[in-house]
């Protein structure tokens, strides 16, 4: 890998990672186990300006490479993929609204956004549409100066906490092809119309809150229109996925590391017919398997994030990074799980937390079904044979 992190970036790594050793870890399976919201955490995440990772620095943010960026996710969700969830949502809404905001919307959100003093979620799932979003029915009518709101949004991690909210909405119902009447709004709470319906109760990915939201006749001023043009929202957010794609694929990463470190750990200290299970084949081949697995999945990675890093798009590498990364920590804690045993299953050990969070990773960020589409969509345009 060409890329190397200067004293600068080191320095930032080192001080997640000591934040996460010293601060979450030790704490991490209890508030999960109470589903309960790490409010200090979230504190001292802004404190060492996380939720600045991917703003501009001129916006008072760290302008991160993505290569950096990745690493901080996977640090992350080797410890508590819950609280990657709580930075997720916030750096896409960040991403889109650096890459296409007006220089007016920039000046007056990005610095409330970098400090972590509003925090951000992306409302683009509906009841009816998700991996289809073309299919949503979220409608914004422009009357004089405002757009009103109206429609459905489901699965919108931190919709209650998260004060400032992007909105992909319809403003032509009737474009065709159908993204042309697709905007995207950045909006932030406190005018009628907006209801936090409920949270829903998830298997994992918990002490974050992910809800559906209701808008009736919610009012969003006109200014707030990303980038100022309708119809652009679809091409803009869907952008800010691609990065959403590196998060999620190093979430898969760190969770996937964290398994395969408590398997192996375990499994040098458990022993079984006089030795150590570590010295049984069969565990060998596991530990094996899943240590190639998650090398592959960092390379994979970081090499996707090394393109975006040099302004290159990188749909099929992230695409590829976010599959098989996830898929790996899915496996991985599966793996671990049998490997630890009935302790695997137990609450005493965290195997059973990568576990209920590993599956979130094959739907959330784009589903592995959709990324094998958009894996193949770009081969088959890489490869197109020449017209005779
Ligand atoms: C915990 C959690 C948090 C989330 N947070 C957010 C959030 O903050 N904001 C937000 O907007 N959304 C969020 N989502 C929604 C998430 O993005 C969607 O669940 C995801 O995009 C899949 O959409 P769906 O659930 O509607 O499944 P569907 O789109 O109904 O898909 C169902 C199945 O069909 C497959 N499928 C669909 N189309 C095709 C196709 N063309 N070819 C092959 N297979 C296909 C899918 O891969 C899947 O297996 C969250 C979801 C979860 C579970």
């Amino acid at each position: 890998m060409a890329y190397q992190l200067d004293e600068e970036e080191q320095l930032i790594l080192a001080t997640v990672k000591k934040f996460l050793e010293q601060e979450v870890a030790p704490v991490a399976a209890e508030l999960e186990h109470r589903n309960e919201y790490p409010t200090e955490i979230v504190e001292r995440m802004k404190e060492i300006n996380l939720f600045g990772a991917n703003v501009p620095e001129e916006y008072g943010g760290l302008e991160l490479s993505y290569t950096l960026f990745a690493m901080i996710f996977e640090e992350i969700s080797r410890v508590w993929m819950g609280l990657a969830g709580i930075l997720g949502t916030h750096t896409v809404l960040c991403d889109v609204l650096a890459r296409f905001g007006t220089p007016e919307q920039k000046q007056r959100f990005l610095p409330l956004l970098a400090r972590g003093e509003k925090r951000g979620a992306i409302c683009l799932s509906e009841p009816q549409a998700g991996t289809d979003l073309q299919a949503i029915r979220t409608t914004a009518e422009r009357r004089a100066d405002n757009y009103f709101i109206n429609g459905s949004k489901m699965w919108i991690t931190n919709g209650r906490r998260g004060e400032m909210l992007l909105i992909l909405a319809k403003t032509d119902k009737e474009a065709t092809p159908v993204y042309t009447g697709m905007s995207a709004f950045i909006a932030e709470k406190g005018e009628p119309g907006l209801t936090i319906s409920r949270d829903i109760d998830k298997l994992g990915y918990k002490s974050l809150e992910t809800c559906e939201l209701l808008f009736e006749e919610f009012r969003v001023p006109a200014e707030n229109l990303i980038g100022g043009t309708e119809g652009a929202g679809f091409k803009q957010v869907m952008t800010g996925l691609e990065a959403e794609r590196l998060n999620v694929a190093a979430r898969g990463l760190g969770i996937a590391r964290a398994a395969f470190e408590e398997a192996i750990r375990y499994a040098q200290q458990r022993r079984t017919f006089g030795k150590p299970i570590c010295e049984h084949q069969t565990i060998q081949i596991k530990l094996a398997e899943m240590a190639t697995k998650i090398e592959a999945s960092r390379l994979l990675i970081y090499s996707a994030a090394e393109k975006k890093d040099q302004g290159e798009r990188c749909d099929l590498e992230a695409g590829m990074a976010k599959l098989f990364a996830t898929e790996t920590a899915q496996e991985c804690a599966l793996e671990a799980m049998r490997i630890l045993g009935g302790n695997g299953y137990a609450k005493d050990f965290p195997v059973e937390r990568y576990y209920r969070d590993a599956p979130l990773l094959i739907i959330g960020g784009g589903t592995n079904e959709l990324q094998r589409l958009i894996i193949a969509r770009n081969l088959l345009k890489k490869y197109a044979l020449n017209p005779v």
